[in-house]
């Protein structure tokens, strides 16, 4: 089969989140498979464009409205990443430093899916399948169904993934002009709680609809932000897929990023170099257990609640515990974060900020690894620790509930219900104490490194969901 991704991110050309990760892995594991995955993504301004060759395959109009834009869209000559990559120029909306957080995302998004629609369309041949990834992509399923200028795309079926329900990209009916002409009888596809919404409108248009874990579905049906009855009556075609991670990426046996690599006989030698080399960096103490959180600091990820239960934990185990935190998001909880140093100066510390490379050390040298999250829609971060050697301490919610399981159940990680203080303080005193019994924990090091969330088995579950 031939499958067209179409997504805002791809690691490692543009990584924001989880999004990048499944982009840059799942058309890799789709090819050995012995199919033909592509990516289209918009060139934003990014190392990668100016450190890699490309060749143009396109070159043309596009049209938003009134507006007139050019686009060129270019292929990375040496297929490197495993799949061919096409990204999309526009100048003046596209070509800027970040991926998302101006003004005009709209328009910046809109263009780019009228680009890509427009190239693919003037294809000798059709592709497979058109995936797209989240609301970013979430015009094309209607454009290619409904919009007379995509007519021969119409019966090629569009698969749309929800990474993240939450955001859906809603915007006002005055910018139904930026549509290629279509018969207004059909906006209500596009419609959703008086607004257009892109999300909603792919849930309603594509030919199949998939979340990233089977638990996020299920949960969609009680609380997506507003979408629940559309999910819930879209159920039949719906499909949850549980994410893999890219095992070559992330291996520490070959990770380039960190102090020390190692492998399951070299398990304990290994993650000791790499904590004291965290350690070193962020004068902690390599003796004691190192506990992390590593991500957005938003309301999603429970990070509003990380200065209180850090504050607690570090005075009910003052001098025996650390913790690193790696993140950026909202600006009061980086300040709360960053205040709590003054009073655990040697335990405690933060890196406010995004670092891939300190994101694969600390996952290598932490002992546990925190995620409260009110959201998780799969989460990879707890699949990377666990490969690490890392206990993950997790909400039972979303893609954590399928992947991981309490010890205290005969599992590896230690799970609880609530995002609350006292729900998260109670699973640090339950890691306290198995740090304090070496041989367990080495145990469970051993086993969680060993469990397989390779692509392999997500990458043919989406090809079975094309073809049925
Ligand atoms: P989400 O997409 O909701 O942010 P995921 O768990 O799906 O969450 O994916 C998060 C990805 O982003 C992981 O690869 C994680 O290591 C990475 N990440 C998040 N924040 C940072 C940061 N500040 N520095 C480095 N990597 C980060």
């Amino acid at each position: 089969m031939e499958i067209v991704h179409l997504s805002a991110e791809c690691y490692p050309v543009a990584k924001v989140g989880g999004l990048a990760d499944v982009v840059g892995a799942l058309p890799k594991y789709q090819n050995r498979l012995g199919h033909i995955a592509k990516v289209v993504m918009p060139a934003y301004d990014l190392k990668f464009m100016h450190e890699n060759e490309f060749e143009e395959v396109y070159d043309g109009w596009g049209k938003l409205g009134n507006r007139d834009f050019s686009v060129r869209i270019l292929r990375e000559k040496t297929n490197k990443l495993g799949f061919d990559l096409f990204l999309v120029q526009i100048p003046g909306l596209l070509n800027r430093p970040k991926v998302y957080g101006y003004a005009d995302d709209l328009e910046r998004f809109f263009a780019f899916q009228v680009a890509a629609l427009d190239w693919i369309e003037q294809w000798e041949h059709k592709p497979d399948v058109i995936h797209c990834h989240d609301y970013h992509t979430g015009l094309v399923p209607f454009m290619m169904s409904n919009c007379v200028r995509y007519w021969k795309l119409n019966v090629v079926p569009s698969v749309i993934t929800i990474h993240n329900a939450e955001y859906q990209g809603q915007f006002g009916f005055d910018k139904l002009q930026y549509f290629p002409s279509y018969d207004p009888w059909h906006s209500n596809k596009l419609e959703w709680a008086g607004a257009i919404n892109p999300l909603a409108s792919a849930i309603k248009c594509a030919w199949r609809v998939s979340t990233v874990s089977p638990s996020y579905l299920e949960e969609l049906s009680h609380k997506a932000n507003g979408l629940e009855a559309l999910l819930a009556s879209e159920k039949r075609k719906s499909r949850g897929i549980l994410n893999g991670i890219d095992t070559e990426v992330w291996d520490p046996s070959t990770d380039p990023m960190l102090y020390k690599k190692f492998n399951l006989k070299t398990l304990e030698s290994g993650k000791r170099a790499n904590k004291q080399g965290i350690c070193s960096v962020f004068n902690l103490d390599p003796d004691k257990p190192l506990f992390t959180f590593i991500g957005r600091l938003v309301g999603e990820k429970g990070a509003e609640l990380l200065p209180e239960i850090f504050y607690h934990a570090l005075n009910t185990y003052r001098g025996e515990i650390n913790i690193l935190i790696l993140g950026s998001g909202e600006a009061d909880v980086e300040r709360r974060l960053e205040e709590l140093k003054d009073g655990f100066k040697g335990n405690y510390n933060t890196y406010i900020g995004y670092n891939e490379q300190l994101s694969h050390q600390i996952y290598a040298g932490a002992d546990f690894l925190l995620m409260p999250s009110r959201v998780e829609p799969c989460g990879l971060n707890q699949m990377y620790a666990l490969r690490y050697g890392t206990v993950p301490i997790v909400r039972r919610i979303g893609g954590l509930r399928d992947t991981v399981s309490d010890i205290g159940d005969g599992g590896f990680g230690i799970c609880h219900d609530q995002t609350t203080v006292w729900d998260v303080g109670h699973a640090i005193d339950r890691a306290y104490n198995l740090y304090k019994n070496q041989k367990a924990l080495k145990e469970i090091r051993k086993f969680i490194m060993k469990l397989d969330h390779s692509w392999d088995r997500a990458a043919q579950e989406y090809i079975d969901m094309y073809q049925i």
